[in-house]
């Protein structure tokens, strides 16, 4: 497929003339010549929202067998693309093509696990009280509660997975699962990539017969484009992975409308990791080796990056440090996918480097000529430092990582109630640390969304109980999840109706059960042959 510069507003392609921009490849640090993308502005956001409007209730009132078929639609377009979209990514991106291809495969998962969310209809909550006409003192009315999609939804692309997290990545499944249209403004580090992609949603939006106002895909800056779409009045949730910094400007941006709608921003965690004394008295190197794996995976761009270990001083940390300095020193620098993101990657490092007291005890390879490149480097301080250094706490989005020794037991948990909220929290544990875990687990779940045992926060599994989310700064809602199955609630609200004759009630709540789904009737769970008739 050739790929243009139009953007896809609806079914039509429409060349923006806010000024133009090419897309760049980080590892030869050039512009990828063709083609130039017209950049939108004001004008093309008004029109992609207003389509999205025209389009909400047509699409949230399809069957869901038939928003499920055109979920399904969209993950085969995205295959049928081929190598095509594959090398554009890598060229955009920098990512190795294997990476891309495993990527791909989980976008594509995504979708089909939200059909299968879809044509389950569990996630419409439907809920039935019956009337109770004989109540004393006085009647109950019939009330039933089913959720409606919030509306429009604006999704901004995220730079580190130009597929999975990106125009048709997670944000974008569990809206359109929801039933709610979506306007994406494609992330100006992957436009070639947005575009084939956008392409193939366009496509399942047409095959299915859906409304055109179902998709659109916008290309322009964050601060016109960007934030004329948080504000514009029929979007009603945003969507949003990326940096504190962008995160919480559009926060602002949406709770000053007039309206103020919820932002899901997915922004700054450095997952820490508690490494407990038996755990390491017994396998320190491994832990040191597979922490490495973690740290340096996809240049260590990933939201679940372990940016912080902890542990308490002493010969087994001392081995875990010489082990993971020994594996840090063999790996390579890797392309990052900005020249941004690389300059922000290097500016963090020496702001670390800067902190007196921390020592940098290890180094990956070094760049040499390659552009945008970042090295991995491993720094060593203790707690009370950490403590009184807001620079350690920072993200530094890439293959770099602060190990604290703590006197003891007691000053982990210092730390742990000292630390912003966080994605993950990890720990590594032997039995004979199950006591000092237990401890520290009631700290852990205030600070994070996702805890997990002798293993490491990257990959995150894209499933029924999977938490992304977590207390602030990790995510601006910690209530929510921007990954797996229950993504979808982010995008949904409750509605309860009292007393509707049955004929206007919702399939969902209709007494015959017509969409054949779990439902709680009378405080009982009731399986869908129970109440179909
Ligand atoms: P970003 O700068 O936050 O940009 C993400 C998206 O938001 C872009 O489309 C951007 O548009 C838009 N945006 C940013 N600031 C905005 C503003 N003030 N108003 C309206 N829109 C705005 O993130 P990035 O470019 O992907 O990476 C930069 C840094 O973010 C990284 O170095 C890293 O620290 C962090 N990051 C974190 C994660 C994570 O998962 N935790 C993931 C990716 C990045 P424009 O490009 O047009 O500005």
């Amino acid at each position: 497929m050739t790929i243009t510069g139009e953007m896809l507003i609806g079914f039509s392609s429409v060349r923006g003339n806010e000024g133009e921009q090419r897309a760049f490849n980080p590892a030869t640090h050039s512009e990828i010549a063709e083609p130039v993308f017209g950049m939108g502005g004001v004008a093309e956001v008004g029109r992609a929202a207003s389509l999205a409007a025209q389009a909400f209730d047509v699409y949230r009132n399809a069957p869901l067998a038939k928003r499920a078929a055109f979920l399904e639609a969209i993950a085969d377009n995205i295959l049928d693309l081929g190598d095509e979209l594959i090398e554009r990514a890598h060229a955009e991106t920098g990512l190795p093509l294997q990476r891309l291809q495993g990527e791909r495969a989980r976008t594509v998962g995504q979708l089909r696990l939200f059909a299968q969310v879809v044509r389950d209809g569990h996630f419409l909550g439907s809920t039935i009280d019956h009337a109770q006409p004989e109540r004393q003192p006085l009647p109950r009315a019939d009330l039933r509660l089913a959720k409606v999609p919030v509306g429009p939804v604006a999704v901004f692309g995220a730079s580190n997975f130009p597929l999975a997290f990106s125009v048709a990545g997670g944000d974008t499944a569990s809206a359109l699962a929801a039933g709610a249209p979506v306007v994406v403004k494609a992330h100006s580090a992957h436009l070639g990539t947005s575009k084939l992609v956008g392409c193939a949603i366009q496509k399942a939006v047409k095959e299915n017969g859906l409304p055109e106002g179902t998709f659109s895909l916008l290309f322009g800056s964050g601060r016109t484009l960007g934030e004329a779409l948080v504000s514009h009045p029929a979007v009603k949730a945003v969507g949003f992975t990326g940096s504190r910094q962008g995160g919480l400007a559009l926060l602002r941006i949406a709770n000053a409308r007039a309206e103020p709608i919820p932002v899901y921003a997915e922004m700054s965690s450095i997952n820490p990791v508690f490494l407990f004394p038996a755990a390491l008295e017994n396998r320190a190197e491994a832990i040191g080796r597979a922490f490495v794996d973690s740290l340096t995976m996809g240049a260590g761009q990933f939201c679940t990056n372990p940016g912080l270990v902890l542990a308490v001083d002493g010969a087994g940390l001392d081995r875990f440090v010489q082990a993971a300095s020994e594996a840090l020193t063999t790996r390579p620098a890797q392309t990052m996918l900005t020249p941004g993101i690389f300059d922000a990657y290097c500016a963090g490092t020496r702001n670390v480097d800067a902190v007196e007291g921390v020592e940098k005890v290890a180094q990956g390879q070094p760049a040499g000529e390659r552009a945008n490149a970042a090295q991995a480097a491993l720094y060593v301080t203790d707690a009370q430092r950490l403590l009184n250094s807001p620079e350690l706490e920072a993200e530094m989005f890439g293959p770099a990582s602060v190990v604290i020794r703590a006197r003891n037991v007691d000053e982990l948990l210092e730390v742990a109630e000292h630390i912003e909220g966080q994605l993950t929290v990890t720990l590594q544990i032997d039995a004979a640390d199950h006591a000092d875990a237990q401890r520290l687990l009631p700290v852990l779940e205030r600070k994070a969304g996702r805890i997990l045992a002798n293993g490491f926060p990257t990959g995150v599994e894209v499933c029924h109980a999977m938490v992304h989310g977590g207390p602030f700064p990790s995510t601006s809602n910690a209530m929510f999840t921007s990954v797996g199955a229950t993504a979808i609630d982010r995008f949904l609200r409750p509605v309860c109706y009292q007393d509707l004759p049955d004929a206007l009630l919702p399939d969902a709540l209709k007494e015959r059960n017509p969409l054949g789904v779990w439902r709680f009737v009378d405080g009982e769970k009731t399986a869908p042959a129970q109440t179909a008739n």
